[in-house]
């Protein structure tokens, strides 16, 4: 009746199921202290129930939660009895940090972390006698202190196994209790706000994590197996202070021939490679020399690695309907000077891309093939006209990063280095200007073997080259460049 008298709908909260990602939207602390409860969302609309709606403090609090993800709130009227069950529910969420999804790694914590473990067997040890709610604060901090881009946990009948990506490389961290397996698993997917009931299929999530001061970006993915669900858990450090073409060991004339090709006010740039070739990090630490008031530089991207201040990054979603050419031409209506494209996979795409290049904009991207002269024959595969191609790109780069001997033992292997004589890692290019002589080439559909005999002829030093370059100065190993080069 009250209801009705104030014009709001009502609803009975007992026995309704609300999934935990819906209470998360407001803290338990504020939910108790105003009687609010959300228990409805779809979309960017979410359903509170409340005792006291015409409260003057109820719309306060109401309004505080509009965000990117909140987009419409409806108000509804519950009973005493509805609130008291909405709120128990909290107590059912796992006992972290639970509204903001950011794991806080203690100064206590990692105090300890920086003195106890030297070496990985000490991290080991950590790692098998914590409880579950450290064994992840542990991970993180672990994985950040030994620079690690990836946690993967893979769970098998007996044990979940756990290693770290270290320099583009799986290295064994430690085997953990099969008992903790559920409670890890429905932590990280809280935490990503991934569902948490039986028979869901592949999920990606992100969530926050502070080590050391620093704010991270987690990038989670599950994916379903016999023993249950396997995570990747991707660092995305955020950290752009110190990217530069230098900074990530270019040779002096690649970085001489790359900046003259983005001085340019319009054209493209490719920088190819396959996954952990470090092409997104070039393609940022270009960004961030390019990123100046006076231009207007958008980005469209899957994931963003590093935010970039100044700079508009868009996030391509699956969810949201949201693909990188819909998203390129959303954007080129923004009137960009520069623009970024996470990635060129479809004919869409590219057609899309090199307009936009032949159009006033300076237009950065990526491609996946294997060297720099692939991507021509490859381009035309996807649609692009030959002809297009000499005058509308001003340069194809291509990359690996090879790991550099450890400076510290030289390569015999030290604590520093996990003993496998490596420690940190340095790029590897071939960069290729295309001339009006390729697109004979390619119109012809000459064989690559052609193509590349072209680009060095022109005078292309291939990243083979460039590789043994840096073996002969000590600086990495001919296996290193077979590695990185083969694939
Ligand atoms: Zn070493």
């Amino acid at each position: 009746m009250y209801a009705a008298k104030i014009g709001l709908p009502y609803i009975n909260l007992v026995g309704y199921p609300i999934a935990p990602d819906v209470l998360t939207i407001i803290p338990e602390e504020i939910a108790t202290r105003h009687q609010v409860i959300p228990y409805m969302r779809v979309g960017g609309l979410v359903r509170i129930a409340t005792t006291r709606p015409i409260q003057p403090e109820t719309k306060q609090v109401l309004e505080r939660l509009h965000s990117k993800e909140v987009k419409e709130l409806t108000v509804t009227l519950c009973s005493k009895s509805s609130f008291m069950y909405g709120v128990n529910l909290y107590q059912a969420l796992p006992k972290i940090e639970r509204a903001s999804g950011t794991v806080n790694v203690t100064e206590e914590k990692e105090h300890e972390f920086t003195l106890e473990m030297g070496d990985l067997g000490q991290l080991k040890r950590k790692l098998q006698s914590a409880s579950t709610t450290n064994v992840l604060d542990f991970l993180f901090a672990g994985a950040v202190l030994m620079k690690a881009t990836d946690i993967h946990l893979d769970p098998s009948e007996k044990d979940i196994r756990v290693r770290f990506r270290i320099d583009g490389v799986l290295a064994e961290i430690v085997s953990l209790d099969k008992a903790g397996q559920k409670a890890v698993d429905s932590r990280i997917k809280f935490l990503a706000k991934m569902r948490l009931d039986k028979g869901t299929g592949p999920q990606d999530g992100r969530f926050g994590v502070a080590v050391q001061g620093s704010e991270l970006d987690i990038r989670a993915s599950a994916l379903p197996t016999s023993f249950g669900d396997a995570f990747v858990l991707r660092l995305l450090s955020g950290d752009i202070k110190e990217l530069s073409l230098q900074q990530l060991g270019m040779r002096p004339d690649a970085i001489k021939i790359i900046e003259e090709a983005i001085s340019k006010p319009q054209g493209i740039i490719f920088n190819t490679g396959p996954t952990g070739s470090g092409k997104t990090t070039t393609l940022y630490a270009i960004l961030k020399k390019l990123n100046v008031p006076e231009r207007k530089i958008i980005t469209l991207e899957d994931p963003i690695e590093y935010r970039i201040e100044g700079v508009e990054q868009v996030q391509v979603s699956a969810e949201k309907h949201l693909t990188f050419s819909d998203g390129l031409r959303a954007i080129l209506r923004q009137d960009p000077d520069i623009v970024m494209v996470g990635e060129v996979r479809d004919p869409e795409t590219a057609k899309t891309a090199m307009q936009a290049a032949m159009t006033g904009h300076l237009v950065l991207t990526t491609l996946h093939t294997n060297n720099a002269p692939a991507a021509l024959p490859r381009l035309v595969e996807m649609g692009v006209d030959p002809f297009l191609l000499t005058g509308t790109i001003n340069l194809i780069i291509a990359q690996r990063l090879v790991r550099k001997i450890c400076t510290q033992c030289g390569g015999k292997g030290c604590k520093v280095c996990r003993g496998t004589g490596f420690s940190g890692r340095v790029a590897i290019v071939e960069v290729l200007k295309p001339t009006p002589e390729f697109e004979d080439l390619v119109t012809q559909k000459a064989p690559l073997s052609r193509i590349i005999e072209l680009a060095r002829k022109q005078g292309m030093m291939t990243m083979e080259e460039d590789g043994m370059e840096k073996v002969k100065a000590g600086v990495t190993t001919k296996e290193e460049i077979w590695r990185v080069t083969k694939t």
